[in-house]
């Protein structure tokens, strides 16, 4: 081989950083802050400084290369610096989703070997509730300064007084590329939460992909609204790839219903604005009762779950603003295809470029997709036949953290999404099924396995199955069907009741429809797909009104912003 003669400079996260601070320094990172819903605003240049005075603190607290730190945190900006402070000092962030049960959180930080966790006010009480299950955290951090201490039985210190008397220049090291930045754990299949372990060269990489014009683009013109959370696939990576296009970056902290929201927008010059369905809803709601418009948002990429036709058609026919579907995976970074159109459908109508725009999308170069047959063929691209999905590429996972093997890697080298779809001879991926038992509501997941147990663990309850149903606000609901014990008739409400003392709130069926038995396959398993297809028309959250869905707070209530993140906490 005759090598080529280029720099062999490693792919560093602390380097897109130090790029923003000297080439778009004043551009603005803008906050609302989760302690007092004030604004905060500064640019990447003191985001810089800010990062290294904490990268200083975490070295005085002892935090090593390949450490995990943990974060229960919303986007805001002293969760953009630790990103950059706990990358940049080589150990690893792991950001943690707040909404899973306290249990499960507390499970995921002791499976991750968390030494230190920064958690904002609103989460106080869940840190004081799993504190003493995590023996190995030496510190808890809140994300505030101290004014903001809220009552806590939890020994803590606080975030500003941390990094207040810290140099703010840091020396930081290089090392190998394949380190590991990044830590998420996705739920998003059954079994226990896995960890999907991000590396300096993937993070980079995927920044670097996500910032091209047809992917998330925008520019150092763009003022990017990040809804999407911090804590789920890092916020699909804009916390890394808005700085290195020098877009404006504004965080809604834990203020996400419309009204909170178009007052970002409004007053922001927003331009772009990413995140799942649910919060476009929310948003659209809110512009439609008080007859706002959206002047300078350009355009809205909805991912996470499937974009509903009436939401597309309301932003881009009653607004002008280009939405696209975006679908990725917490092993992908996340972004695995776009849903943008090409020139050569300039010219057809409306209706059509809807069809289009409704499917998964393109392949974003460094992501490669296939489809499979159940016996393993690779299915053609003809737009019909639909199979396994599996991709690969730099930023998608190999194996997950602390595991040797899962099913979902092939001996081939792809990963098992475990969506089922198809894609056609012009590039363009659909989903059609879902292989993997679990519900997406709102943007996160409920495991269907752990539903089930639950329910079963009634002494009415002879066999439950639960699938997932389209629901207009949430996208998908858990449907629970029931054959009860010979003799037993168990209503709906007690059902709901017992699973409500069981699992997070926001798990509890909307509804509960009670067979005689179950369709099952060869092999004693439930067939969902039958189950899906026999409740196709059934309705969620319309002719059949059960019960709103559950406040969806994992998180127990506090006495900061407690309604309204009452009501919010769950739409991602
Ligand atoms: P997560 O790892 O939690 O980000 O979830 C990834 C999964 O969400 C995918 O495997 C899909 O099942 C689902 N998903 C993400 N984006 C979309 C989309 N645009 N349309 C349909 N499903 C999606």
């Amino acid at each position: 081989m005759m090598r080529g003669l280029m720099m062999d400079a490693p792919l560093m996260i602390s380097g897109i950083l130090r790029h923003a601070a000297l080439n778009h320094g004043g551009r603005e990172i803008v906050t609302r802050l989760p302690e007092s819903g004030e604004i905060h605003r500064y640019g990447y240049r003191d985001a810089w400084k800010r990062s290294q005075q904490a990268a200083h603190a975490l070295t005085k607290l002892g935090v090593a290369p390949g450490e995990r730190v943990g974060t229960i945190a919303w986007n805001t900006h002293r969760h953009f610096e630790l990103y950059y402070a706990v990358s940049g000092i080589e150990s690893v962030i792991h950001t943690i989703n707040p909404r899973l049960k306290p249990e499960q959180i507390a499970w995921i930080i002791n499976h991750a070997e968390d030494k230190i966790v920064f958690f904002d006010t609103t989460f106080a009480p869940i840190v004081d509730g799993i504190a003493q299950h995590c023996p190995g955290v030496e510190k808890w951090v809140l994300m505030a300064g101290a004014e903001h201490k809220p009552e806590m039985k939890t020994e803590i210190l606080t975030y500003e007084e941390l990094i207040a008397d810290e140099p703010d220049e840091f020396d930081w090291p290089v090392f190998d590329e394949h380190a590991a930045a990044c830590l998420c754990y996705t739920s998003g299949t059954t079994g226990d939460p896995k960890g999907v372990l991000y590396s300096h060269r993937s993070t980079v990489l995927h920044a670097m992909s996500s910032i091209a014009p047809d992917v998330i683009g925008g520019g150092a013109e763009a003022s990017i609204l990040a809804v999407v959370p911090m804590f789920h696939v890092s916020a699909w990576g804009l916390p890394y790839g808005a700085p290195m296009a020098g877009a404006k970056l504004v965080m809604p902290g834990a203020q996400l219903d419309g009204a909170s929201l178009y007052e970002l927008i409004d007053g922001e010059d927003v331009t772009y604005m990413v995140g799942v369905p649910t919060v476009w809803l929310g948003v659209l709601d809110y512009l439609r009762k008080n007859e706002k418009r959206l002047d300078k948002v350009e355009k809205i990429l909805s991912g996470g779950s499937a974009l509903p036709e009436a939401l597309l058609r309301a932003y881009e026919e009653g607004y002008g603003v280009t939405m696209q579907q975006g679908w990725g995976m917490t092993e992908m970074s996340p972004i695995g295809t776009i849903g943008t159109l090409k020139p050569n459908h300039d010219g057809l109508p409306q209706d059509e470029k809807v069809k289009i725009k409704l499917k998964q999308g393109l392949g974003v170069y460094g992501v490669e997709l296939r489809v499979v047959s159940e016996d393993g063929k690779i299915l053609p691209r003809d737009g019909k036949s639909s199979g396994h999905l599996q991709v690969r590429g730099p930023w998608i996972a190999s194996q997950y953290f602390k595991r040797d093997s899962d099913d979902q890697f092939t001996d081939d080298g792809w990963f098992d999404t475990g969506d089922i779809a198809h894609l056609d001879d012009d590039g363009y991926m659909t989903i059609t099924d879902r292989a993997k038992d679990v519900i997406k509501t709102g943007g996160e997941w409920i495991s269907s396995i752990d539903l089930e147990n639950a329910a079963m663990g009634h002494p009415d309850v002879a066999q439950a199955a639960a699938i997932g149903l389209p629901h207009p606000k949430w996208q998908e609901r858990p449907l629970l069907v029931v054959v009860p014990k010979e003799g037993c008739s168990p209503t709906e409400q007690q059902i709901q009741d017992y699973i409500a003392e069981k699992c997070a709130k926001w798990w509890v069926p909307d509804a509960v429809e009670f067979v005689e038995e179950l369709p099952l396959g060869a092999t004693g398993k439930v067939l969902k797909t039958d189950l899906r297809e026999r409740f196709k028309d059934y309705k969620l959250g319309e002719d059949k009104p059960k019960k709103a869905r559950p406040e969806t707070s994992a998180a127990p209530e506090t006495d900061n912003g407690g309604e309204k993140r009452k009501k919010f906490l769950g739409i991602f």
